[in-house]
């Protein structure tokens, strides 16, 4: 998103950013608590507005700062009451927010980039290729619109009550501005989703989760697809870094001394590649004695993909087996499809900037 030269756009800064703003305007830090009730409570971006701030804070403000949540150009909405929203950044790129309704929760499933640089082979933001990391506004700026779109209001009854990092991108590789979206959405001042409902979804960043344990808590989501370093190899090109006995090594330790934590494993079904009976016997004996839910999602197309959906008798053995094995299996339902809204289907538009594996940067976090 284009900032105006020279202003802070108020969507970047988490709590103790905003405590820090304020001092540095020689004001007490719990100007922050007013402010941040305005921008995600009552959905107010005019300083003029703030009522409760004095006429020449509100004036400075107007000045030095603005709250810019990114631009919603399009809201495409499914027979089925999902939504996808495209959102505009600068220089042509977009990227794609979804909300999911189910009868017990809703869920948004928000975008970390622009594009994404792992190259997993049946996934279609990977064919777009990668521009850049999403600031903090841009990412929790997709919240604030949902919400706002959405009708959500202070005092009524809750209607995001979820949010996984599950559109766009690797989170992971994103680490700070993700960190303190996430807290943002946690946050009471913020949007205040409790814990255990903001759910980050990582295809195995190693380093990054270790990370991730010290200065979060959020659920965890981990794409594995494959049973084998041989097969997710060539599934998941990030393998080939961090392959899987490094990956479960760090799942394990990321729920370490947590009780009623537990691991949700992303397996996407492809008709013949990674469906078989043998296959899923091969998944529980690699995740048996971590506390796991396995997610089995029905491949979803897009134009030029050499893979097939697993036929629903293949997706019901494979789930068969994980249940023998006494693990908790669901097979998610299909959603948005009409509006190519489902999992592996955001695409947005991204300006590519080279999509190679070897082309990330490595983890500095
Ligand atoms: N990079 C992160 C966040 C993206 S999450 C990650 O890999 O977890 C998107 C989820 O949808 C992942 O589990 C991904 O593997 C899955 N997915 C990708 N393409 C898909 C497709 N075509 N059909 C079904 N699921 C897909």
């Amino acid at each position: 998103m284009t900032a105006t030269a020279g202003k802070v756009n108020l969507l970047d800064l988490d709590r103790r950013d905003l405590e820090g703003l304020f001092v540095a305007l020689g004001e007490k830090p719990f100007r922050a608590t007013q402010i941040m009730k305005w921008i995600y409570h009552e959905r107010v971006t005019d300083f003029a507005a703030m009522t409760n701030l004095s006429k020449a804070l509100r004036e400075r403000l107007a000045e030095c700062a603005e709250i810019r949540p990114p631009e919603v150009v399009l809201d495409h909405a499914s027979r089925d009451g999902s939504h996808k929203w495209l959102i505009r950044l600068d220089s042509g790129n977009s990227i794609e927010t979804v909300f999911i309704p189910e009868p017990d929760r809703g869920t948004l499933c928000v975008s970390s980039q622009i594009g994404c640089p792992l190259d997993c082979s049946f996934c279609a933001t990977a064919q777009q290729g990668f521009n850049r990391n999403l600031t903090v506004a841009e990412i929790i700026g997709q919240v604030w619109q949902a919400s706002r779109l959405l009708g959500e209001r202070r005092n009524g009854d809750r209607i995001i009550t979820n949010i996984v990092l599950m559109g766009m991108g690797e989170p992971l590789l994103n680490f700070e501005a993700v960190v303190k979206a996430m807290d943002l959405m946690q946050d009471d001042l913020g949007f205040g989703i409790s814990k255990r409902r903001v759910t980050l979804s990582t295809a195995g960043v190693v380093p990054a989760l270790y990370r991730l344990r010290e200065v979060a808590e959020v659920s965890l989501a981990v794409s594995l697809h494959a049973p084998d370093d041989a097969l997710r190899n060539e599934l998941v090109p990030l393998n080939r870094k961090y392959p899987i006995a490094e990956l479960l090594a760090a799942c394990r330790h990321y729920i370490a001394n947590k009780p009623h934590r537990r691991i949700t494993w992303e397996y996407v079904l492809l008709d013949g590649v990674n469906d078989s009976e043998e296959q899923a016997r091969a998944l529980a004996a690699l995740i048996e004695d971590i506390p796991s839910k396995v997610n089995l999602i029905p491949f979803n197309p897009f134009p030029n993909t050499r893979y097939r959906r697993s036929g629903p008798a293949a997706i019901a053995r494979f789930q068969a087996v994980l249940m023998a094995h006494d693990l908790t299996a669901v097979t998610r339902k299909t959603r948005g499809d009409d509006i190519a809204a489902a999992c592996g289907q955001l695409a947005g538009q991204v300006q590519a900037r080279g999509r190679r594996l070897v082309r990330i940067a490595p983890f500095a976090g």
